[in-house]
């Protein structure tokens, strides 16, 4: 998958007074063939507006997808191309309870998938493929098999929901915070389970995160996001181990460690001054880095290469 110059406006407010929003600001990065790429950041930063794009759920303002080397347009496709980019690009949403109907039983799903995009012919066919999917989700047929969503805890119906999204033998599967409202004890279970499907099966992830435990764990590469931009993109033991952009340092400086004289609360919301600097031209994070020089708060940083790491930061000219 390449995403190139994707931006995403949305306009707020009365015809009186209208507020520009730059959720997703210029983005570019690739996901490769059985790779996880992780998009880290706080709420807000634009991650989700990423994914909904490529999933089709919002219109980019300007940019291109391209899968597998052709151009797409997932909110104008037609039909078949639709079914198409269906079977190839699934996705994993954050609450499993709210991916089912609670009133109708999870497998009708399942059987509803595999007929209606024509994997499967028969009842058997599609039991067969079924079983499959979730024994590489740690469930069995048995367990599964006639039940309502509120008969399964969280992390169970997020393992079924992946399987769901397996059904069709994706290449990418976008998974948007598929651990935050799982059980603590059972994050990491899941988390192996997309490392498990990448060795497996091929299947590349987007991951997209808050947390950067898990991103740590379980990414290739990671791309931080800030206000709209990818702020650094490279490898994730680099990116989170050597942090080069002032704010990845800062996030990675939030996250709790074990040790509970260790600072680990720090402040992600901007001020009111630091928003309007951010209106300004120049680094968008200028209001609050500690490094801030006077090229920031006058120009729009590029990017530059730092040991096979993208950094969008004056720090590296
Ligand atoms: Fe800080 Fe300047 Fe780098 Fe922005 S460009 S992160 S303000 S040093």
């Amino acid at each position: 998958l390449e995403i190139k110059n994707l931006t995403k406006i949305f306009t707020i407010g009365s015809i009186f007074s209208r507020t520009r929003i730059v959720a997703v600001d210029n983005v570019n990065f690739d996901i490769n063939e059985a790779e996880i790429f992780t998009l880290a950041g706080e709420s807000g930063c634009g991650k989700t507006t990423t994914a909904k794009i490529i999933l089709g759920f919002e219109e980019p303002t300007s940019g291109e997808i391209i899968y597998k080397g052709r151009k797409i347009d997932r909110v104008h496709q037609n039909e078949k191309e639709r079914r198409e980019l269906l079977k190839e690009i699934q996705a994993v949403f954050q609450n499993p309870f709210s991916t089912f109907n609670p009133l109708r039983k999870v497998d009708r799903y399942f059987y509803e998938t595999l007929f209606n995009l024509g994997i499967a012919d028969t009842k058997k066919k599609a039991e067969e493929i079924i079983k499959e999917k979730l024994s590489a989700v740690g469930i069995s047929f048995e367990e599964f098999s006639e039940k309502y969503p509120s008969e399964f805890s969280g992390g169970q119906l997020q393992r079924i929901s992946i399987a769901r999204a397996l059904l069709t033998n994706p290449s990418l599967l976008v998974a948007d915070e598929p651990v935050s409202m799982v059980d603590a004890s059972l994050r990491m279970s899941i988390v192996n389970l997309f490392k498990d499907l990448k060795e497996q099966y091929g299947v590349s992830v987007l991951y997209i995160t808050h947390d950067l435990t898990t991103a740590y764990y379980v990414s290739d590469r990671i791309a931080v996001m800030f206000r709209g931009n990818i702020v650094e993109l490279g490898p994730a033991e680099k990116v989170l181990m050597e942090p080069k952009h002032p704010y990845t340092q800062l996030l990675r400086e939030s996250v709790p460690e074990p040790d509970p004289k260790k600072k680990w609360d720090i402040r992600i919301k901007l001020s009111e001054t630091e928003q309007a600097e951010y209106l300004r031209q120049g680094c968008k994070f200028a209001g609050r880095c500690p490094k801030a020089m006077d090229i920031c708060r006058k120009e729009p940083p590029p990017y530059f290469e730092v040991d096979g790491v993208q950094v969008k930061c004056w720090l590296y000219r």
